[in-house]
């Protein structure tokens, strides 16, 4: 095939988004011929989800698990590699892909890099990008040699093709594997809440910057009087002054359909910068005139956050 191997990923019936984000990585991979593999029980009820512009096959590969499983997915998707000899394999820089990526590559000899954010070829030759050194600096891996590269990419980053398509659809049958782990149990991740940061139009976020948990109810008093949906850094969602799911950045939601976002107390990491610095509208409140915040900031108030929210309560 020599072309690009995408691994959709599902989990307990629901085609993840990621999935369609690596479709449209592999369209920027300069033409290559671009297939689809979904494994899971039943993958043909993925196959509408799946047939978009630039896919020109989609492989169904029945599995009898219901859960993820990393001895059914190395050997599933190890087989399929072997049978198409794709270039690229993308897959998603994911819980799942923890599990059996890297034995995969491992094993067979594939070039490999995860937690990848940008990926092209320029005169025939692949270059991945990911963070290095805690994300402080941007890495460049080419992969000299290698037939085969598996790429886990992160989510989030990349545009999903729109549209509808009508690709070849084919089943593979994966070998029979005897599995060394058993899924005893699915567990909801817990903290969360049922906002979802991804599609709140107004966030105003808090970060270390507020100083102690107590401080966060005048921030979600704030938020409510604005209009606005509380989100926060990193630390704020570990402390567990916040639910995880209102964290922003690389480790948390991106602010996808976010049109104005309100920095209060937050540094502005490369991080939390990840998962809004695209915004059209960003404002930083910040006692630190150097703060990094404030160099995606359109508008930016050196100041006391404390001082500002009481100002902005007067006001609404
Ligand atoms: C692999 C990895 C993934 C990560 N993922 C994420 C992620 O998804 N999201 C994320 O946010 N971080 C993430 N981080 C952490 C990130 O590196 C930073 O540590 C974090 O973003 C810092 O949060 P902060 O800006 O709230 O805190 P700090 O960096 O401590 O900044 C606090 C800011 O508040 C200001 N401040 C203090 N008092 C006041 C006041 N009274 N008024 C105004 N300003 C004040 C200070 O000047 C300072 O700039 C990740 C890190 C790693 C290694």
């Amino acid at each position: 095939m020599s072309g690009v191997l995408v691994i959709a990923e599902q989990r307990r019936g629901e085609l993840r988004p990621v999935s369609l984000e690596l479709l449209g990585a592999a369209q920027a991979l300069g033409g290559l011929p671009v297939a689809v593999a979904v494994l899971a029980p039943n993958p043909a009820r993925f196959v509408p989800a799946l047939s978009v512009p630039g896919v020109a096959e989609v492989i169904t590969v029945e599995l009898a698990i219901s859960e993820f499983d990393p001895d059914t997915f190395e050997s599933a998707v190890g087989a399929l590699i072997r049978a198409r000899a794709p270039a690229v394999v993308l897959m998603a820089h994911s819980v799942d892909s923890f599990g059996y990526a890297a034995a995969l590559a491992a094993r067979h000899g594939y070039g490999f890099a995860t937690d990848v954010f940008k990926v092209e070829r320029t005169g025939g030759e692949l270059i991945a990008t990911r963070g290095g050194y805690g994300q402080k600096v941007n890495v460049e891996v080419d992969f000299p040699g290698r037939d085969t590269v598996i790429l886990a990419l992160r989510a989030n980053v990349f545009k999903p093709p729109e549209g509808t398509a009508a690709p070849v659809v084919s089943a593979f049958e994966a070998p029979a594997v005897e599995s060394r782990s058993l899924g005893r149990e699915y567990i909801e991740p817990p903290g969360g809440d049922d906002v979802d940061m991804s599609t709140a139009e107004f966030i105003l976020s808090i970060g270390r910057g507020i100083g102690e948990e107590a401080k966060v109810a005048q921030f979600r008093e704030l938020a409510q009087a604005l209009g606005a949906t509380l989100g926060c850094s990193r630390p704020i969602a570990d402390a567990g002054w916040l639910p995880k799911s209102r964290q922003v950045g690389q480790s948390g939601k991106t602010a996808s359909a976010c049109k104005l976002y309100v920095a209060m107390g937050v540094s502005g990491a490369i991080q939390h910068l990840a998962g809004m610095k695209h915004v059209a509208t960003i404002v930083a409140v910040n006692t630190d005139a150097e703060a990094s915040i404030f160099s995606v900031a359109k508008y930016g108030i050196v100041g006391d956050i404390f001082e500002i929210a009481e100002e902005l309560r007067r006001h609404f």
